[in-house]
């Protein structure tokens, strides 16, 4: 089948992927008819949520016809068509029996990274990355959906009409009735977006990836003028020398580091970010080592962010990353050594006022 693709930053095309298949026996398979362009999408397509990867299938927002079901889905069934949740929980836990689906403990295979980043692992979702489960999305001909008799709901086959969908509401909206469909109407026929169903998929995809682009491009906006503020900043120059230092992370880093003075040494800032090795062993992880607590959540949150955006960026962090790797680290693990030899450079950039130096990083410890 085809589907919208993230490749990269910035980097999305329409690639041939195999079939979605059941997995587990509560899937069922949707044919998608149509499929939103969220703004959270632009996270995604920006790099700012970490953990995607070159062929993830982007969209978390569908409605579609139900073609396959496993043999534990006793709800739905094929040939219905469905409106499906972006978060989908397994309706089992307690999170979920309480209504609290998108932080259910079983759907999201990954949930050491959310844990770290937010400090409390998120549920699964759609097309939002490995972080939250790794689901290929719904900007595709088909999708699998996990839990389908708990996320996927029917909704009416037949198209209402205007003025049917007045007569429906006019009892809760006597004066309003037919003023409000008219703007639902005009609404719709202004979308950019084609409906997936109404014309080939060839035409329905690509306008995906273009409405994307256009909203991309607002944002663009914004960041030049926020860039132009940095660039009046003295220390502007020396943060951005440093691969997967961009605009925001740079802005992050004057807001909640400054100069970099008031801390006495790079242990304290590490620290302050929350990014300080922890020495406590309780024994509950099995590699030794805890994702840590606490610290300034904005600072962390950037330092985490920007040592996942500059592996693609800088060949010595990515050797940096891939030698962790090789010592058996996780993902996470990885990504947060990184994190926290890159904020002990930082320390020393602001100290001395010198721009990065592009060595292989040594695997500093963080004494001084
Ligand atoms: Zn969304
Ligand atoms: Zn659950």
């Amino acid at each position: 089948m085809r589907a919208l693709t993230w490749n990269g930053v910035n980097d999305l095309t329409v690639e041939r992927v195999p079939d979605p298949q059941i997995i587990n026996r509560q899937d069922a398979i949707v044919k998608v008819r149509l499929s939103s362009v969220c703004g959270s999408d632009l996270h995604l397509i920006g790099g700012y949520m970490p953990a995607m990867e070159r062929g993830d299938v982007l969209g978390h927002e569908f409605i579609g016809d139900i073609v396959e079901v496993g043999s534990d889905v006793h709800r739905r069934s094929v040939g219905e068509r469905v409106v499906v949740c972006s978060f989908f929980g397994c309706g089992q836990c307690w999170y979920c029996q309480n209504d609290l689906w998108s932080l259910c403990d079983n759907a999201n295979t990954n949930p050491g990274l959310t844990e770290l980043t937010y400090g409390q692992p998120l549920g699964a979702c759609f097309g939002y990355s490995h972080a939250l489960g790794g689901n290929a999305g719904s900007h595709a001909e088909y999708i699998r959906v996990p839990y389908a008799d708990h996320g996927a709901f029917p909704v009416p086959e037949r198209k209402a009409g205007r003025r049917r969908l007045v007569e429906l509401i006019r009892p809760k909206a006597p004066r309003m009735a037919q003023r409000l469909i008219d703007d639902v109407f005009d609404a719709l026929d202004e979308q950019t977006v084609v409906v997936p169903g109404t014309g080939t998929l060839d035409i329905v995809i690509p306008s995906l990836a273009a409405s994307l682009a256009a909203v991309h491009t607002q944002r663009r906006a914004l960041e030049a003028q926020i860039n132009a503020l940095l660039e009046a900043h003295p220390l502007s120059p020396v943060l951005t020398s440093m691969p997967g230092v961009g605009v925001r992370t740079a802005a992050v880093l004057l807001v909640t580091v400054g100069d970099g003075t008031s801390f006495p040494t790079a242990a304290h800032l590490a620290s302050y970010a929350g990014l300080a090795p922890t020495t406590k062993s309780s024994g509950t992880s099995i590699h030794g080592e805890h994702a840590p607590r606490g610290g300034n959540r904005q600072l962390k949150r950037a330092m985490f962010l920007s040592a996942f955006a500059c592996m693609n960026a800088d060949p010595a962090s990515r050797t940096y990353y891939d030698k962790q790797r090789a010592r058996g680290k996780t993902h996470t693990q990885a990504l947060l050594r990184l994190a926290r030899q890159r904020i002990s450079v930082l320390f020393a950039m602001l100290r001395d006022g010198t721009f990065y130096d592009p060595r292989i990083p040594e695997d500093v410890e963080l004494a001084a």
